[in-house]
């Protein structure tokens, strides 16, 4: 067997070693095979029978995906089994066979073709997604065509999924399981579905691995390293070993982690910092707390969107928001409202294209042009805000009028909600995101109107720095450390202080060793990062004293460079607090 060594994405860490299990890829058929009269009510009564049982599956999935992982991703069946129930689909189905006497794969087979065109013809990105729906459910009643092959593909044993791709609703199911050791795809990048769910599932995956999909059959052995992202196929046995042996460590540094979780936020001269999560799953949060967050410092709610293929109801939201303010009690939940827009287009929100996504209808300024859109999510806050500490936080604020206004609305919904009996926390904290430069130099004047603020480094450094965040040509510009932006961060923590109110920094620079040493040292007390990093800053937090970070931030806010402020609090911290750095810069 050919040993073969892959390189990809590393989109969920850890390693795996076991067996290939192929997702199985339905081939509509091409060959139009017909039959006789009298064969012809045997071919209706088997497509009626696969239509049955694919029913029947798609129920069992639903229920068995909303027990194990939730309801937001069961959503998804829900949507097939309106599709297996839609008439004008079946009576399609059944007339192709009685008309033209063709074999049931061969109607599947002209319906899909009918129906991917009729989505592609429509000059609506969210309806022409539905494509992909149809194509799923029709592929599963194809399958059961012959449903003894259905039962003996799966063992019950632990493999390794490889696949080209795995749509959403294949993820959830399969994933959902339990017997997944990890997971191998040609396509696939960090934030897709699958990654978030495989991270918060704890299973290895690699993505992005262009062909891996040909290149394995069932029964080979994989080895999948999540977190160097590289695949190896049919690796020889002192191979097996090192990373049976490199397996060890993993498991080993999660353990120290998991241990570090336990341990106390204070810094070496006891002064109490906290470490809160960033998620954009519910699934995240069990996680989040075994890896030390005292609370959720972010709740990405956009990604209710992006998981769906509809404008979420109401009660949608409300289920997402109460099942992580119920996991995370009596922590606090900042739930921030949806910050969408911008690159995080979606089909269902009907903006136009922009020339400047960037600088255009993103967060705020959308959910203030959609005021229905925007009052749907904010009752489902409020409701849920007495099931535990939930906290109100607004993206993209630019200026004074936009807080005025959402107070309004807030008012306005509190106003809906009491008329109908309906109960919410009447003192929820709001609080904004600064991350707009104009926002940073109107603190003063904006947090005398809200309960907190939380600092968005990504943004903000990219707007005060003129530096996309997200492109590769000048990310050697982004720099947390650069003296401009510790000069505004340290304006806007002063303000805050001076008012009593509290700052957090929820964006990436709070989860970097240095900065958040520089953080610390101007007075910053709450971080709230992506859960992984939490073990790590907590032990950078833990291994320091607080005035030895004032002292070193003092000393490097002179300096006029980041390299030079960097170099300045690496050497300073590691003359003081030798062992600061252990766990890695
Ligand atoms: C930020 O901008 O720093 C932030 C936390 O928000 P997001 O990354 O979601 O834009
Ligand atoms: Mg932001």
């Amino acid at each position: 067997m050919e040993y073969i060594r892959l390189r990809g994405l590393g989109v969920s860490p850890g390693i795996a070693i076991g067996e290939v299990q192929l997702t199985e890829q339905v081939v509509f058929t091409n060959r139009k095979e017909t039959i006789s009269g009298q064969e012809l009510d045997g071919e209706l009564h088997r497509l009626e029978g696969a239509i049955e049982r694919t029913n029947k599956q798609l129920v069992q999935i639903r229920d068995n995906v909303k027990a194990i992982v939730g309801d937001e991703h069961a959503f998804i069946f829900e949507a097939h089994l309106l599709i297996i129930q839609d008439k004008s689909l079946l009576k399609s189905l059944r007339g192709i066979i009685r008309t033209e006497k063709v074999r049931a794969e061969w109607a599947i087979s002209r319906v899909n073709d009918k129906y991917q065109k009729l989505f592609e013809s429509i000059d609506d990105e969210y309806l022409m997604q539905r494509k992909y729906d149809v194509a799923d459910v029709l592929s599963k009643i194809y399958k059961n065509l012959e449903p003894t092959d259905t039962g003996k593909k799966e063992d019950g044993k632990e493999k390794i999924l490889v696949a080209r791709e795995l749509l959403p609703s294949e993820a959830a199911m399969r994933l959902s399981k339990g017997n997944v050791l990890a997971v191998a795809l040609d396509m696939g990048g960090q934030t897709s579905h699958t990654a978030i769910l495989a991270r918060s599932l704890n299973i290895p995956t690699v993505m992005g691995l262009r062909n891996i999909s040909q290149r394995v059959k069932n029964g080979d052995v994989l080895i999948v390293d999540g977190t160097d992202g590289e695949v190896l196929i049919n690796p020889p046995m002192a191979i097996r070993k090192e990373f049976i042996s490199k397996k060890q460590k993993y498991n080993d540094y999660r353990k120290e982690l998991e241990k570090i979780a336990k341990l106390s936020s204070k810094t070496l001269d006891g002064y109490d910092f906290s470490l809160l999560a960033n998620i954009e799953l519910p699934e995240e949060v069990p996680l989040a707390f075994s890896l030390g967050a005292e609370g959720i410092g972010l709740f990405r709610s956009e990604f209710i969107y992006l998981q769906s293929t509809t404008s979420p109801s109401e009660e949608a939201h409300f289920q997402i928001y109460s099942r992580i303010v119920k996991d995370a009690h009596p922590s606090p939940v900042y739930i921030r409202t949806v910050d969408m827009g911008g690159e995080k287009n979606l089909p269902q929100l009907k903006i136009e294209k922009e020339p400047n996504p960037a600088l255009g209808l993103r967060a705020i300024r959308l959910s203030l042009r959609d005021r229905e859109l925007f009052k749907i999510q904010l009752k489902a806050i409020l409701r849920a805000s007495v099931l535990g500490k939930v906290k109100v936080l607004i993206p993209m604020i630019t200026e004074l009028e936009e807080i005025k206004e959402v107070k309004l609305l807030i008012e306005e919904v509190k106003r809906e909600l009491r008329q109908k009996n309906i109960p919410y926390d009447e003192n929820i904290p709001l609080g904004v995101m600064i991350e707009v430069p104009a926002a940073a130099a109107l603190t003063d004047i904006l947090i005398k109107e809200v309960d907190y603020i939380s600092i968005g480094t990504n943004d903000l450094i990219q707007y005060y720095l003129a530096v996309d965040r997200s492109n590769e040509l000048v990310s050697y510009l982004f720099k947390p450390l650069h003296p401009s932006v510790l000069r505004l961060i340290k304006f806007i923590i002063d303000i805050a202080q001076g008012e009593n109110k509290e700052v957090t920094v929820c964006g990436e620079m709070a989860a970097d060793t240095l900065s958040a040493i520089v953080l610390l040292g101007l007075g910053l007390r709450k971080f709230s990062m992506n859960p992984i990093f939490i073990p790590k800053i907590k032990n950078v937090l833990r291994s320091v004293k607080y005035k030895t970070a004032e002292e070193v931030v003092r000393e490097a806010m002179m300096l006029k460079t980041a390299q030079e402020i960097e170099e300045c609090v690496i050497e300073r911290i590691l003359f003081k607090h030798p062992k600061a750095f252990l766990m890695g810069l």
